[in-house]
């Protein structure tokens, strides 16, 4: 079973699944950090728990 790298559309490598390379893991995990990944229906609702006032 073989699959394609998501970030450059290569073939994966197994060591760097679901990439093809360390590279293309680093681009994504930046992509992460970045903040261009959201989850949908997922609306940020953390640290939020004490906003009622008394
Ligand atoms: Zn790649």
């Amino acid at each position: 079973m073989s699959s394609i790298c998501p970030i450059c559309k290569k073939p994966t490598v197994f060591e760097y699944r679901p990439f093809c390379s360390k590279r293309c893991a680093d681009i994504d995990l930046a992509r992460w950090f970045r903040g261009d990944y959201k989850i949908p229906g997922e609306e940020e609702e953390k640290e939020e728990e004490n906003t009622e006032e008394e």
